[in-house]
């Protein structure tokens, strides 16, 4: 199966008045990254990466870490300054593959059969999608492997 390890480990937390004006925001600045889009109640997530080889070492001080990152770009730490973070920094790391989704009378979709990194922003779509194959009856290999996102996906015998 095509695969790859875990490339990539992010922290998130909810804050409260965070000044966003509605949009999304993202930032990439040397080998760190992070995100901030509002949701529900009012509360801006703030998501923020790094490359899985800083992983241990970040675990000395995964508050400092996440807020080091928010640094990296002093207007927005700038705006944090005024926000209250609300809960505990989550985070999580996933590694990427692909399973052969289906056998005789069963079929994965979604992350069970095709899980990635998340920075994709995909996992939802796909899942989705798969679904809707797999409800549509989509599944002979034939149909299930002529979409060009699985090419290179051995096709299991018989
Ligand atoms: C930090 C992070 C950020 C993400 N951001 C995005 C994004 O911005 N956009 C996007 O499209 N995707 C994003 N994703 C990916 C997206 O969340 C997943 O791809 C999507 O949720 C997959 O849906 P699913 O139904 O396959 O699996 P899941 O959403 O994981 O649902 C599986 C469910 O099965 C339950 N379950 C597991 N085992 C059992 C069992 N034995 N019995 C009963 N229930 C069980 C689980 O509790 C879970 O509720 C993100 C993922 C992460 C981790």
């Amino acid at each position: 199966m095509p695969a790859a390890p875990k490339l990539q480990c992010a922290y998130y937390a909810y804050w409260a008045d965070l000044p966003m004006d509605g949009r999304y925001e993202a930032y990439m600045v040397g080998d760190r990254a992070f995100a901030a889009w509002p949701t529900n109640d009012g509360l801006t997530v703030v998501i923020g990466a790094l490359p899985m080889r800083d992983f241990a070492a970040n675990r000395a001080d995964i508050e400092g870490g996440y807020l080091a990152t928010i640094a990296r770009v002093p207007a927005f730490a700038e705006r944090t300054a005024s926000a209250t973070r609300t809960g505990r920094l989550v985070g999580t790391a996933v590694p990427n593959y692909f399973r052969v989704p289906y056998g005789p009378g069963w079929a994965l979709v979604g992350d069970a059969g095709y899980l990635k990194d998340f920075i994709t922003g995909h996992g939802i779509q796909d899942a989705m999608d798969g679904f809707a194959r797999v409800n549509a009856g989509l599944t002979t290999p034939g149909e299930f492997f002529s979409d060009p996102r699985l090419t290179g996906v051995p096709r299991p015998a018989g």
